[in-house]
């Protein structure tokens, strides 16, 4: 099969989440399968071109695409995923990706990724290319489906037997946008009517258009895929997803053990193993200098790597903040995000500055170092679609401490003594994020059980062979959804 893969952040050229891990190892992965994958991403100016050995493709250059009634522009880069004979297609339009960050708040913003998606369509046109999927990420890509629909159905030679899968990120991101967006898109305005295909709540919502017309759904995780079909956690997509369900399915997501592995992570100080832990301990001395805390091997670490955003819990966290600064604990914190918790954690850090550690801001070098110098990983979300660090945590031995919610729910076994990975809560509350925290503290204490949850989690797997295959399983029901429906 041909597979093209778009999506609007990819390690290691731009990252602001989980969504860049992914979509910098699922194409390396279903191509190891023997396929052809074509990556797609936009050129933002922080992607430093010749270092990564970008260069621009003689015969893409100045393509023009309608905006409503104005003509804008772009040209094609392309580079290769590394570790991969993966080509990586980069949409260069200065006047959209130059900015300072990856996603603005900008009033053009919807146009961004229109351009992005028309740029991914027009390319394929002109490398003469009849893929058999268009594989679109969140709502960035979410258009693709529906100008294959209407924009681009003429084009039978080229998109005739292309099939289209949307994957389900994060449904609390949904690129809504005001209506008169659909007249910049050139796409039907009457489908912008109550009840059309792009209305959403009186807006104009480009994950909605995508879960309309591709032909396969899923997420990113089994339990999340049923999750978004209720109206707690569908953030007013679950009628729809519903209504689709024989199309929705769940897939987990794997790691990239050739990044995330403590034996050979060139990003921390000593490496390790499951049967020589001495690395990990040195490690964790290692962080604790650099975090200005003291190191006590008795004292737990609990880590934290995480947007700052009330989906990950820290409207919770912060409710518990002063009872578990009192106890026998210190905390690593990593994130960024939203002002309110950024200063709650900067006041804390200043109030107890030997029990907290804090860096504010994105730290790729520090994220791997806090994933392989604490002891425990809490990630208490309201909601989580799969979650990756848990996984990063149950590799470097770092026991995850998580709510029972879609993919924490799906790879985090609670430790019942003898078997488990971590410890999981369920009740979306603080008193129960505290209770499972005091019972890994309990257990902490005893460190020959301690060790057997360590390497308990050490021994799982979540590499990308599994999660491939099983993305290709859904490429295949893709067309057969097309050529049927
Ligand atoms: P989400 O995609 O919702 O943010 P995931 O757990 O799926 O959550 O993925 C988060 C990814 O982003 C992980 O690779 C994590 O290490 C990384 N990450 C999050 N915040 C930071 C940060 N401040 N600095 C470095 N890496 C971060």
């Amino acid at each position: 099969m041909h597979i093209i893969f778009a999506a609007s952040e990819i390690v290691p050229f731009a990252k602001t989440g989980g969504l860049a891990d992914v979509a910098g190892v699922l194409p390396k992965a279903v191509a190891a399968e023997g396929h052809q994958v074509d990556v797609f991403m936009p050129l933002y100016n922080m992607i430093h071109c010749y270092d990564h050995g970008i260069y621009p493709v003689e015969w893409l250059q100045d393509i023009p695409v309608s905006m409503g009634d104005r003509q804008v522009y772009f040209s094609v880069q392309v580079g290769k995923i590394p570790g991969a004979n993966v080509n990586i297609y980069f949409i260069d339009a200065p006047y959209y990706f130059h900015r300072n960050a990856i996603y603005t708040n900008d009033p053009d913003e919807g146009e961004r990724f229109i351009l992005f998606s028309r740029a991914v369509l027009e390319t394929i046109q002109r490398q003469g290319w009849q893929p058999d999927v268009i594989h679109c990420n969140d709502w960035q890509t979410g258009l693709i489906p529906a100008y294959l629909a209407h924009n681009y159905a003429w084009d039978r030679n080229c998109f005739g037997n292309t099939a289209t899968l949307m994957t389900i990120h994060n449904i609390g991101y949904q690129g809504r946008f005001d209506k008169g967006l659909i007249y910049h898109a050139e796409l039907p305005q009457h489908e912008g009517h109550p009840g059309g295909t792009l209305e959403f709540y009186g807006s104009f919502s480009m994950l909605k258009a995508g879960l309309v017309y591709a032909d396969i759904i899923n997420t990113v995780s089994e339990r999340y895929a049923v999750e978004i079909q209720t109206a707690e956690y569908g953030h007013g997509l679950e009628g729809l997803l519903s209504a689709r369900a024989q199309d929705v399915y769940g897939v987990v997501n794997g790691i990239d053990y050739t990044i995330w592995d403590p034996a050979t992570d060139p990003l921390i100080h000593y490496h390790y193993t499951p049967q020589q832990l001495a690395g990990k301990y040195r490690n964790k001395k290692a962080l604790l200098k650099r975090m200005g805390l003291t190191y006590d091997e008795n004292i737990p670490v609990i880590g934290i790597v995480s947007r700052l955003v009330t989906q990950k819990g820290f409207d919770i966290l912060v409710e518990a903040m002063f009872n578990l600064v009192q106890q026998d604990l210190q905390f690593v914190i990593l994130g960024s995000g939203e002002y309110r918790y950024e200063e709650f954690f900067r006041v804390a850090a200043q109030t107890f500055p030997h029990k907290i550690g804090l860096w504010l801001g994105f730290n790729e070098e520090l994220a791997h170092q806090i994933a392989a110098g604490t002891d425990m990983l809490l990630i208490p979300s309201r909601y989580e679609p799969c979650g990756l660090t848990q996984l990063y945590g149950l590799k470097y031995g770092t026991v995850p401490i998580v709510r029972r919610t879609g993919g924490l729910a799906d790879t985090i076994k609670d430790f019942d003594g003898k078997t488990g990975t971590g410890f999981v809560f369920d009740a979306y509350t603080a008193p129960a994020m505290m209770r499972a925290i005091f019972r890994a503290l309990k257990y902490y204490q005893d460190k020959d059980t301690w060790q057997t949850i360590m390497r308990n989690g050490m021994a799982q797997d979540f590499s990308w062979e599994v999660a491939a295959k099983k993305y290709i399983y859904l490429y295949e029901q893709a067309q057969r959804n097309r050529k049927t429906g």
